[in-house]
C-alpha cells in the first residue's frame, strides 16, 4: 500500500493498492498517535501509522491526534478521535450539536477557506489521476453562503424514545438523529417544523414506523424559493389524508405567511423513495416560483432544482463563460432536467435543444420556456444515448450535466459523432468527469479549462465544470 499525499491541503489524495497486511501493526480499540496529512474524498482525515493508512472522521489536515482504531481491514483502518494533541490551524470549533451523528455534514470542523482548497484539490487530482488531464485550474468558486444555503429539506418524522421528532438519518442508517435547527437550512424551516410537530402532538397524529409500516406522517418536505421567499410545505403520508387538514393549514399560514402552497403527498410504498405518485393541494396551486440566472422557474414537489440557488448561479455563469455562445450556435443541453441551464443561455444562442429522460422534468422545462418567453427552444423526452436520432439538428455546443455516475460511453460517442466544437461538462462527481474526459480525449475532444464550484459547503460534495474543445 502506498500513500501518495504530500502534507498539503491541495493534495490530500491517496491510493490503496491490494497488498495485504498479514501482520497488521494495529488492532481494533488500540490507541495510536498520528498526524493527519490529507482528506479523503469522503471527508475523512488521512494519516499514516507505519505502513498503514488510517482514516479518521472529523479530523483536519495538520491535526496531531491520538485516535482509537475502530476497524482494521487488509489495506487500511478506520479510527475516531480520542484526543486532539495539537489542532490543525485549519480547524474551527464545530457549531452543530449533532455533527458527529448526523449523516449530512463532514467538514464542519474545517475553516471554509480550507474546505475550498481541499475540494478544489480533489477535482484537480481526479482530473490528473483518472482523466490524464493536467491543466492550470481556474480559481475555485466558493459558495456565496456557507451556512443556511439550502433551499430544500426533507425531514423524516419519527418517534424517538417516545418523543415526536424531525431530523435526518445517521450515515448509512435509518436511525433518526433528531435535529431542531439544521444550520444548512433556512431558519424558517426550523420554525415551521416545530409548529408542525406540535400540531401533530396536540392532535394525536402518529408518525410513520418503518418497522411495521404503521403510522401516518412519513416526511415533512420544505422548499423555499430564494428570490421570491415563497415556501412550499409538502407533507408525505402513508395514507390519503391528515386529520384536521383545514386546521393544520390555517395554523401554518397564520404563523408563516411566506407559505405559498401546502401539498399532501401519498406514499404507501415500503422502499426509501420519499415522494409517492399521488398528491393533493391543501392550499395554493402546488407550486412556488423562483428566479435562477434571470429565468423564472416554477417548482413542484417533484421538480429537480439546485439546492443552493446562489451557488448554482455561479456555476451556470461559469458554464456560460466556457460555452461563450453566439447567435449562430445551436446549443444542446443534455440531461437538461427542468431546462434551467439551457434557458439561462437561450438569449445568446440561435437555437436550444434540451434532452431529458424524466417526462415531468421535460414538461416543467417547456413550461419554464413558455413563461420566460423563450421561443427558440425545444425540449425532448429521451434517453441521452438516443441523442443522435432525436436531436434533429447538429449542435455546435453541447452542455452535459449528468447524474453522479457520469455519461455512458455510447452517449459520449454519440455526442462526439455530432461534432460540436465545444463541450461544457458540469459534474457533481469529479471522478466520473475525469473518466469521461479520458474517453472524450480518445474521441477528439481536449479539456482546456476546468474548475471547482462549491454548491455544498460543509459537506464532502463539490461541483466541477470543464470545457472540452474539438481537436481538428
Ligand atoms: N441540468 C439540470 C439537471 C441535472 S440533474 C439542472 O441543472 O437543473 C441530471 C438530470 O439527468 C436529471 O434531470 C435526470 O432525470 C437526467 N437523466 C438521468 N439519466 C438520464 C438519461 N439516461 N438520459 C437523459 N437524462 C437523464
Amino acid at each position: 500500500m502506498r500513500y501518495h499525499g504530500p502534507d498539503s491541503l491541495q493534495k490530500g489524495v491517496f491510493q490503496l493498492t491490494k497488498k495485504r497486511h498479514n501482520n497488521s501493526p494495529i488492532s481494533k480499540n488500540q490507541l495510536i498517535d498520528l498526524t493527519i496529512t490529507g482528506l479523503s474524498h469522503e471527508g475523512n482525515g488521512v494519516g499514516r501509522y507505519g505502513d498503514m493508512v488510517v482514516f479518521v472522521s472529523m479530523a483536519a489536515p495538520g491535526d496531531a491526534l491520538r485516535v482509537k482504531i475502530v476497524k482494521v481491514l487488509s489495506t487500511h483502518a478506520f479510527a475516531i478521535i480520542h484526543a486532539i494533541l495539537t489542532p490543525s490551524t485549519h480547524r474551527i470549533a464545530d457549531d452543530c450539536p449533532v455533527y458527529s451523528r448526523c449523516g449530512g455534514c463532514s467538514l464542519r470542523h474545517l475553516s471554509y477557506d480550507a474546505e475550498i482548497t481541499v475540494k478544489s484539490g480533489w477535482v484537480t487530482d481526479n482530473l490528473r489521476r483518472i482523466g490524464g488531464v493536467v491543466l492550470p485550474m481556474d480559481a475555485p468558486l466558493p459558495s456565496p453562503h456557507s451556512a443556511r444555503y439550502r433551499n430544500k429539506a426533507q425531514y423524516p418524522i419519527r418517534r424517538v424514545n417516545g418523543r415526536l421528532c424531525a431530523g435526518f438519518f445517521a450515515r448509512r442508517s435509518h436511525a433518526l438523529v433528531p435535529v431542531t435547527d439544521c444550520l444548512l437550512q433556512p431558519a424558517i424551516f426550523s420554525a415551521i417544523t416545530a409548529a408542525f410537530l406540535s400540531f401533530l402532538e396536540s392532535h394525536d397524529i402518529e408518525p410513520y414506523d418503518e418497522a411495521d409500516h404503521s403510522g401516518l406522517i412519513r416526511h415533512l418536505y420544505l422548499r423555499r424559493a430564494g428570490a421570491t421567499g415563497q415556501v412550499m410545505v409538502c407533507i408525505v403520508v402513508n395514507g390519503a389524508a391528515v386529520p384536521h387538514e383545514e386546521a393544520l393549514v390555517a395554523a401554518l399560514l397564520a404563523a408563516y405567511p411566506d407559505i405559498a402552497t401546502v401539498v399532501l403527498n401519498t406514499n404507501r410504498r415500503r422502499d426509501n423513495v420519499i415522494l409517492g405518485d399521488h398528491q393533493r393541494n391543501l392550499y395554493g396551486n402546488g407550486t412556488i416560483s423562483d428566479i435562477l440566472c434571470g429565468v423564472k422557474v416554477t417548482l413542484s414537489p417533484a421538480s429537480f432544482y439546485q439546492v443552493n440557488r446562489e451557488a448554482a448561479e455561479n456555476l451556470y455563469q461559469k458554464a456560460l463563460e466556457y460555452a461563450d455562445p453566439g447567435p449562430d450556435d445551436i446549443l444542446l443541453d443534455l440531461y437538461c432536467g427542468t431546462g434551467t441551464i439551457g434557458l439561462s443561455m437561450a438569449a445568446r444562442v440561435g437555437h436550444l435543444i434540451g434532452v431529458e429522460l424524466a417526462g415531468s422534468a421535460v414538461r416543467d422545462a417547456r413550461l419554464n420556456a413558455a413563461q420566460n418567453g423563450v421561443a427558440n427552444a425545444a425540449f425532448i423526452e429521451a434517453d441521452a444515448g438516443d441523442v443522435l436520432s432525436v436531436a434533429g439538428e447538429r449542435p455546435t455546443i453541447v452542455v452535459l450535466d449528468p447524474p453522479r455516475k457520469g455519461v455512458d460511453k455510447g452517449t459520449l460517442e454519440a455526442v462526439a459523432a455530432m461534432g460540436p466544437k465545444k463541450i461544457v461538462y458540469i459534474s457533481c462527481n469529479s471522478a466520473t468527469l475525469a473518466r469521461d474526459c479520458a474517453i472524450l480525449a480518445a474521441l477528439g475532444y481536449k479539456a482546456v479549462k476546468a474548475g471547482a464550484v462549491d454548491m455544498f459547503p460543509r459537506t464532502a460534495h463539490v461541483e466541477a465544470v470543464a470545457l472540452l474543445e474539438q481537436v481538428l
